[in-house]
């Protein structure tokens, strides 16, 4: 398929299609499942800021006496607490409540009524100077670009008074860090993603095209077979003609021997047209309207009286094996069934050896009618066997040429068959015979007029 032109352009174009719109999905998926996770995360930090947050506040606003004062109490739960101008005292003893904000990435300021700032606890962003905003939530960076995210809250001491400010913030190294690491598989596994898809789609593609290009292949090969037929009886004609053309004057005997062998290819190549008419107006769903019911004993019968003569020609047996009642009916062509049998008996005689013997039968077996042609005659290789039905093939050709044939006759028969609902099987065996089993779809049984 690649070394055509064509298909391999369609090919390329299909599996682009695929991998274009493959690749928009999930570019779309990918981005939408970062900024889904974006957010969640961030929620997360939320939260675990608001409750860390809340607990302190709860925890320290019965213990604050005097606005803008740390109370020694506030001091004995908070043992990292630093105020502002006195000596720090860092201390390792942690309270229960309070353990978050021991953690490295937290920190708290307070923050006086006027926003100065009165007492640290942990490390606070280098380089910032706390203020009272008026949003509670504020993310801040740090002279080296660290990122924070804080709260602010109003501490009222124990009569429920204002006291001042409580800022609870975090950093948000590991969020960004999280972030970068994100993006980074995101951006890797993208162009990874893209190009399996781009291969599967390169596949897909092929197998997409595979019948396609079968069904554009078998045109190919019947385009070129149909003129091969063609060509052999036109070369005839025009050797002939030419023959006699280069001669000053022909007897009259001879010029009536040209006259008769144009003739003959003539019909051969009119046979040919009309066999290759048949056969492409079988491939129409049209034809199935012209449908009426055809009693096939009578088919049967008729098609018997006609070969019969080139049966005793050939010196073979010819036998009939059919029940007179029930007559047997299915819908169809009468002509082209009448068709359809010819071919097969008419290479049952063919292909039979003198003194051989051809048997037909006809019975219906549940809703098919059956009709069986059984020769003794030369059978056929298995190799050859799936490839009869297929057009112009012929097992051996100098034999059909005699007969008249171009291997189109069982083409015809199954194109004919299958119009009918129905198929044509065939048991071979070679030098010993064959059995070809016609099975048509049956209208009723009923008698024939
Ligand atoms: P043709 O016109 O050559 O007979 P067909 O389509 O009728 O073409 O048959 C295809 C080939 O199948 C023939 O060339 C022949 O070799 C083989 N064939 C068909 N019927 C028989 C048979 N009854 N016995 C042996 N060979 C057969």
């Amino acid at each position: 398929m690649n070394r055509n032109k064509i298909f391999f352009g369609a090919r390329l174009h299909l599996a682009g299609c695929y991998a274009g719109v493959m690749g928009i999905i999930l570019t779309l998926s990918g981005v939408g499942i970062y900024q889904v996770m974006l957010q969640a995360h961030w929620q997360a930090v939320d939260r675990e800021l608001e409750s860390v947050a809340g607990t302190l506040h709860d925890s320290l606003e019965p213990l604050l006496q005097q606005s803008d004062r740390i109370a020694p109490s506030v001091q004995q739960i908070l043992p990292n607490l630093c105020i502002v101008g006195e000596k720090c005292e860092q201390e390792s003893t942690t309270h229960h409540v309070l353990g978050a904000i021991q953690q490295e990435s937290f920190y708290a300021l307070f923050l006086n009524r006027s926003g100065t700032l009165i007492a640290t606890v942990g490390k606070q962003p280098i380089g910032t100077t706390p203020r009272v905003e008026s949003d509670a939530w504020q993310t801040i960076e740090d002279r080296q670009g660290n990122r924070y995210h804080q709260i602010s809250l109003l501490l009222k001491n124990s009569n429920g008074k204002p006291w001042g400010y409580l800022q609870v913030g975090r950093s948000l190294a590991d969020y960004d860090n999280h972030l970068e690491q994100s993006k980074l598989t995101l951006l890797v596994s993208l162009p990874i993603a893209f190009l399996i898809v781009s291969i599967a789609s390169w596949y897909l593609a092929g197998m997409a095209m595979q019948p396609v290009y079968a069904s554009y292949r078998q045109i190919q090969q019947f385009t070129a077979d149909a003129a091969h037929e063609l060509r052999t009886p036109l070369a005839a004609i025009r050797a002939t003609v030419e023959s006699v053309l280069s001669s000053d004057s022909i007897p009259e005997i001879e010029s009536r021997d040209v006259l008769q062998t144009i003739n003959r290819q003539t019909i051969r190549l009119s046979q040919l047209v009309q066999d290759l008419l048949l056969l492409s107006r079988l491939d129409l769903p049209a034809i199935a309207s012209q449908k009426q019911p055809c009693c096939l004993n009578e088919i049967v019968s008729d098609l018997i009286e006609e070969v019969a003569a080139l049966a005793l020609q050939e010196d073979i047996k010819l036998k009939l094996k059919i029940a007179n009642e029930p007559k047997i009916y299915v819908i169809g062509n009468e002509e082209q069934l009448y068709r359809l049998m010819l071919n097969v008996l008419i290479n049952a005689i063919y292909y039979t050896s003198e003194q051989g013997k051809v048997e037909v039968s006809l019975e219906h077996l549940d809703h098919y009618a059956i009709i069986q042609i059984q020769d003794t005659g030369i059978g056929i290789d298995s190799i050859d066997l799936p490839h009869i039905f297929d057009r112009f093939y012929r097992v051996n050709s100098d034999r059909s040429r005699k007969k008249g044939g171009s291997g189109l006759g069982l083409a015809i028969a199954m194109a004919i068959a299958k119009v009918h609902n129905g198929n044509i099987q065939v048991k071979s065996e070679l030098g010993k015979g064959s059995i070809f089993t016609i099975r048509l779809g049956l209208m009723t049984t009923m008698a024939c007029h």
